[in-house]
């Protein structure tokens, strides 16, 4: 049996970041995907000149070792900026259609968009005490600080529409750890934003945002491109046990898979499972029931994206931002929508736009089982009555996701911290995926950094341990 130093389960852009990063510290890791397409869930699509996104649309940054990362991956000449008019803009459905969104303090002051108590508010909000976000849902923590207005009309849309979660459960440090983080050390997060301000520190409102001139789907493509990383397509993993490593007698995993080709097994020093939550469990589960019913226990929303072309001339809305999320109260059915020819340069054809709708998530999981016809009906009923659109699209394409999120709800930080406890007590075995410390495409490749430290400073441990020979011979083993 084959015996390797590195096994990725899983190319999504958790595995793939963790296996590029090993890689470039000289590691070779071998990389075993279900699917014959690499990026998981991210999936770029060309198609009658428009450009969609199956799942992340873009990047928004603000770490500084993430910027550096994609940077050493080659991956800056690629980069696709967002369009400077859709910069300053952000839109929100109020009583009116599409309300612009003011994005500095003293403008939201005086914007219409929220009454005079709600204003009073904002100001009071320095004063405030401390509370416990670790132990508060993402309504309880806004409400406390902000009020019910903020929550329904800006805080609910963003979870909602971001996020497919509902912020009635989700857990307020887990699904906004920034804005925790400014209450714990600043005592408010109005009075944590000033301060950030005056030393000029990055946050998400100066964040850089961007996606690649060919789609989201360069990101994979690129960090699976490097001489020390082989990624097989087509491998269903079925099952893990602990194991000897034949050759240096340390201990290891074994691990067998599903191919076209009949059933292929390795042995390996380092393992990452970076596949969804609930493929983990049932993997983990005859190791370790409790640790497999944690896993299990993660729930994922569900979510479909439909995406529209339409001639621009048909648009009466201006399109200057990257699109709208709709509030709870109103009438709209979609959760927002996002303008991507906006947002990015060559998304559509000329003078054609592309609009991609959200339509389920946990405010309206049901509206994920609607047929084509009909999903396609409610989302040209809301552009004609959000943004004036009066003609059918020329382009339609829907992507279906059953398991679109995790869901950080509840005791969402318990629960990470008791699973990580348990994969401690096996050595060698790494969970590196969106149910674990974020779901962004940032907070994946930040992440990824750590996991794949953990496992070089376990690799140089063993090398240091052994008698150099049996060292040698183990490298550069491939499957
Ligand atoms: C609709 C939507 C829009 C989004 N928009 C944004 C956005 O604009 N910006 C942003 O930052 N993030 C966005 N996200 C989030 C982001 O895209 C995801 O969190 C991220 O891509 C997940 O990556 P992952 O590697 O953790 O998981 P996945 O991409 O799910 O990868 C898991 C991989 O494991 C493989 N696998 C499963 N079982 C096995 C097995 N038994 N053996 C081998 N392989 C297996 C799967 O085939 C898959 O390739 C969005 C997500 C969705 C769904």
């Amino acid at each position: 049996m084959p015996q390797l130093d590195v096994l990725v389960i899983g190319a999504g852009i958790s595995g793939l970041a963790t296996a590029r990063k090993l890689a470039m510290q000289g590691h070779r890791v071998t990389v075993w995907e279900a699917q014959q397409h690499l990026g998981g869930k991210i999936q770029s699509r060309q198609q009658q000149g428009y450009l969609t996104e199956q799942a992340a649309s873009m990047v928004v940054n603000y770490i500084p070792a993430v910027r550096d990362f994609l940077h050493q991956c080659g991956l800056s000449k690629h980069i696709r900026e967002r369009q400077v008019s859709t910069c300053s803009n952000r839109y929100l459905v109020g009583k009116q259609g599409l309300q612009s969104v003011p994005l500095r303090i003293p403008a939201l002051l005086k914007d219409s968009m929220f009454s005079r108590q709600q204003k009073w508010r904002f100001l009071t909000e320095l004063f405030v005490p401390r509370g416990h976000p670790e132990s508060e849902s993402v309504s309880q923590f806004i409400e406390r600080r902000f009020g019910r207005e903020f929550l329904d009309l800006a805080m609910e849309p963003f979870v909602s529409g971001t996020l497919a979660s509902n912020p009635d459960y989700a857990n307020a440090a887990a699904t906004l750890p920034r804005l925790s983080q400014l209450e714990k050390r600043f005592g408010s997060i109005t009075a944590g934003v000033l301060i950030s301000k005056l030393l000029g520190r990055t946050s998400a409102m100066n964040a850089h945002t961007f996606s690649f001139k060919q789609g989201m789907q360069t990101l994979p493509q690129v960090l699976a491109d490097h001489p020390n990383i082989t990624c097989h397509r087509g491998y269903r993993v079925n099952s893990l046990n602990p194991s000897k490593m034949p050759k240096t007698n340390t201990m290891g995993w074994q691990v067998n898979a599903d191919t076209d080709h009949g059933e292929r097994s390795v042995t390996v020093q380092q393992l990452v499972l970076s596949v969804p939550a609930n493929v983990a469990a049932q993997l983990l589960k005859p190791l370790n029931s409790s640790l497999a019913k944690l896993l299990s226990e993660i729930q994922y929303a569900p979510l479909n994206v439909v995406h529209t072309g339409f001639a621009q001339q048909a648009i009466k809305q201006p399109l200057d931002a990257s699109g709208f999320l709709v509030p709870r109260n109103n009438q709209a059915k979609i959760n927002g929508n996002l303008w991507l020819s906006s947002a990015f340069a060559k998304r559509a054809p000329t003078n054609k736009a592309l609009l991609s709708s959200y339509l389920g998530g946990m405010r309206r999981p049901e509206a994920v089982e609607w047929d084509d016809q009909h999903s396609i009906d409610v989302v040209c009923d809301d552009l004609q009555k959000l943004m004036g659109i009066n003609s059918t699209p020329e382009f339609v394409h829907i992507d279906r996701h059953p398991q679109a999120l995790p869901l950080y709800y509840g005791d969402y930080l318990g629960r990470s911290r008791a699973i990580i406890d348990m994969v401690r007590n096996y050595s060698g075995l790494h969970l590196q995926a969106n149910y674990i410390g974020g779901i962004s495409v940032r907070d994946r490749l930040n992440q990824s950094h750590q996991t794949a430290q953990a496992i070089h400073a376990e690799l140089q441990a063993r090398t240091f341990r052994l008698p150099t020979s049996v060292t040698t011979s183990s490298y550069g083993v491939n499957v």
